[in-house]
């Protein structure tokens, strides 16, 4: 009797193990310098959000801050599936560098989510991993403008600077490539919650996708523009998921910038996505606030 409550209970153990257990999948948050103050707040949320997913296990590697000697700053990126940017700081070390270059291209996964795109406006191969920068002093030397236009995505050589954002607003998100996993089955268009809409981005948009744009109004300062939100980028054998969501914690908790985040990572680890749209997902009129 003893012996069958025993492997009743080895049994019932295997088949109801906690989801933490069995996440598969490891992520690391790069943090430790940004202009956004609110940045520990955010890597703690996004890494809730990675954990409650069941799908990530996530460490997190903070940078020594502003000015400090960055020789010891050195993550182990080859141990993960994925890295996740919420960094805007100081250049790293040469050999930290080169070892998110080997990472990246050897097939390792990238997301770089709002304010990562205004680092390192210097580093040659960072700027093709992101596609597209802003600050920094980038500007026309750093590669096109890139905006939606009538069904088609334009590059745009003329001078100028590269970023800018007009005041937070909420706005519509308006899916331009449906049959991409990172946003298949979401609707056309849907209500982000207050944000910084990033507009006038350079880089050199190398093997990039725009996902999802956003229409930058001159009523809030924006450039006129239908504006890249949401990208894909191949950078050798490496996926870089690129978010220019995420300003501050309200932006954070909208759910459209929650699924297409961990969507948008669960893609850069793997090539696939598992998760299936919330019931709360946001829609063209009405925002969605994660509680
Ligand atoms: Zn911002």
């Amino acid at each position: 009797m003893k012996k069958k409550l025993l492997s009743f209970l080895i049994l019932a153990s295997v088949l109801f193990v906690p989801a933490s257990v069995v996440a598969e999948l490891r992520a690391l948050i790069v943090d430790g310098q940004n202009n956004h103050r609110i940045w520990p707040e955010t890597t703690t949320l996004m890494k809730k959000y990675l954990e409650d997913s069941g799908l990530f296990e996530v460490d997190v590697a903070t940078s020594p801050g502003k000015g400090e000697d960055m020789t010891g700053f050195k993550p182990e990126f080859a141990k993960y599936d994925v890295v996740i940017s919420n960094y805007n700081g100081d250049l790293w070390s040469e050999a930290t560098r080169k070892a998110f270059e080997d990472f990246v291209k050897g097939g390792g996964g990238f997301v770089t989510v709002h304010a990562a795109n205004n680092a390192f406006s210097k580093w040659d191969a960072y700027n093709e991993m992101i596609g597209l920068g802003g600050w920094g002093g980038r500007n026309e030397k750093s590669g096109p403008y890139v905006r939606y236009w009538e069904g088609r995505i334009l590059r745009d050589l003329a001078p100028g600077r590269g970023g800018a954002h007009g005041s937070q607003h909420e706005f519509l998100v308006e899916t331009r490539r449906p049959d991409h996993p990172i946003v298949k089955g979401l609707p056309a268009k849907w209500l982000h919650t207050r944000d910084e809409l990033y507009d006038r981005l350079r880089g050199p948009a190398k093997n990039l996708t725009v996902l999802a744009t956003a229409y930058a109004s001159p009523a809030t300062r924006g450039s006129g523009h239908h504006e890249p939100m949401l990208m894909t980028i191949l950078y050798g054998k490496g996926r870089v998921f690129h978010t220019t969501l995420g300003h501050g914690l309200i932006s954070q908790q909208c759910v459209g910038f929650k699924t297409t985040f961990l969507r948008g990572v669960e893609w850069a680890a793997t090539g696939k996505v598992t998760q299936r749209k919330p019931d709360n997902f946001p829609t063209a009129d009405s925002i969605q606030v994660d509680e």
